[in-house]
């Protein structure tokens, strides 16, 4: 996910539900008639395989290993994980629109594969915890003075900066901020001291930018510090091919129209040789979870009426790039798309879930939040309006009905080295997974 997530809290782990049901998904066609309410109390005799908890781990601490290197451009780690996804299609006996799962695209990136060292008079910092370098920095070596503008007036700052040297790093606390925009600066770089957790992102790394912005957690920079050292390597890699990665289940009724799953399989990848970013939360928990449903739906018990496609997108973080070549470039029909459903960020739980675009899609909402009371699943169902954070967004730009969905509870890291999965608390995994299944099952 990209932008707006954070400060989810930490909530306590709830018993684990075990239903095992069976059903198979209804549909009825896009613009079709309506959806059919008040079927909520036939659903609990209908079901046999559930939701796999287990298997979900595993598949999290898979992908959020070290040797997928935080799922991105580098090490080809995004490749990885794509592998070893349709791989997990393959065994799950999903069906590819073409000879195979793979969906290819290419993306340009600013990474850092190599070298990454920061110290202030000879105090060396830790990449990822102490400091983090902008995605879009060009590589640099030397040292250079620093030049301290922490109790400098906002508004005095551009007069300040007029007498600069140009080969200084300037040190900035919050209230020069908004110097980030700045396209140049007279200055080598900036250094912005932080009071909370460093937290990564890449989405601005597609050029590479004039001046070198570095996120410092400002305990571990030494107060008054007089020359930084440095020592980046980046390597902007131009038309690296990227994969999406796509199955489906044919409909037994309505093979020709389709409900979807969707989810972000990349992340931030690495920051130099020795910190990568596992997001285990985001998304791992998300592919795992979609692939989980996969895992379900395939099962012949539980065949859906109309074609069911998982979509397990890269370039997220970039900026959305699987999805937005997805939807430009589509495997079928949009418009044969009934109901899309985005998961991102899906490993809490214990306050319930959001639904993004809730507001949008009023009757599909009301019918998620009719099935979630009848059935006492996660604790509420809340909703917002549209917004471009996530995968859906493409395809709601376009038209498509759909929701993006994440879990609420809380988990403080987001897009930090410690979106570890031994750190995630899958609240309310089980009734979750109940409660999409189940609508499904009653979209008509
Ligand atoms: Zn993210």
């Amino acid at each position: 996910m990209r932008g707006e997530m954070r400060g989810e809290r930490r909530g306590e782990r709830r018993e684990e539900r075990g239903e095992r049901r069976k059903g198979s998904a209804g549909c009825g066609g896009r613009g079709g008639s309506g959806i059919v309410l008040g079927v909520m109390l036939m659903v609990a005799a209908l079901w046999t395989q559930g939701q796999d908890l287990e298997y979900v781990k595993g598949c999290v601490k898979e992908l959020a290993s070290p040797g997928m290197s935080g799922r991105s451009v580098v090490d080809e780690g995004d490749r990885k994980a794509s592998a070893f996804l349709a791989e997990e299609f393959q065994k799950i006996g999903l069906q590819s629109f073409g000879t195979s799962y793979f969906q290819e695209y290419p993306i340009s990136i600013n990474t850092f594969p190599g070298k990454i060292r920061l110290s202030v008079d000879h105090h060396s910092l830790k990449p990822g915890r102490d400091f983090l370098i902008s995605c879009n920095a060009p590589g640099i070596s030397g040292t250079y003075e620093l030049v301290w503008a922490t109790n400098v007036r906002s508004d005095s700052i551009l007069t300040a900066l007029s007498g600069a040297n140009g080969n200084a790093f300037l040190v900035a606390g919050e209230q020069l901020n908004y110097l980030r925009e700045m396209a140049s600066i007279p200055y080598k770089g900036i250094i912005f001291l932080n009071k909370n957790k460093l937290s990564w992102k890449i989405s601005n790394g597609k050029n590479l930018g004039q001046w070198i912005a570095i996120d410092v957690n400002e305990s571990s920079f030494p107060e008054n510090g007089k020359q930084i050292t440095l020592s980046f390597e980046n390597h902007f890699v131009e038309n690296y091919t990227s994969r999406n990665v796509i199955g489906y289940i044919q409909g037994k009724s309505h093979p020709d129209t389709f409900l979807v799953f969707t989810a972000h399989y990349d992340h931030l990848g690495r920051m130099g040789k020795d910190t990568y970013f596992p997001g285990a939360h985001d998304n791992a928990s998300g592919t795992a979870m979609m692939t989980d449903l996969a895992r379900h739906f395939a099962l012949p018990e539980n065949q859906p009426a109309c074609s069911m496609a998982f979509m397990a997108f890269s370039g997220e973080e970039a900026g959305l790039l699987g999805s937005e070549y997805y939807a430009g470039h589509p495997l079928f029909p949009l418009e044969k798309i009934r109901f899309l459903i985005n998961l991102d960020l899906v490993s809490t739980g214990s306050d319930g879930i959001m639904v993004i675009n809730g507001e949008e899609f009023n009757e599909e909402f009301e019918l998620l939040v009719s099935l979630n009371r009848e059935e006492n699943l996660v604790k509420e169902v809340k909703k917002r309006g549209p917004s471009n954070n996530s995968d859906h967004y493409p395809f709601y730009r376009r038209g498509v009905p759909c929701f993006f969905i994440h879990t609420l509870g809380e988990y403080s890291e987001y897009h930090t080295v410690d979106d570890k999965p031994e750190r995630l608390p899958f609240s309310a995994y089980n009734e979750f997974f109940t409660l999409l299944t189940l609508f499904v099952q009653h979209l008509e």
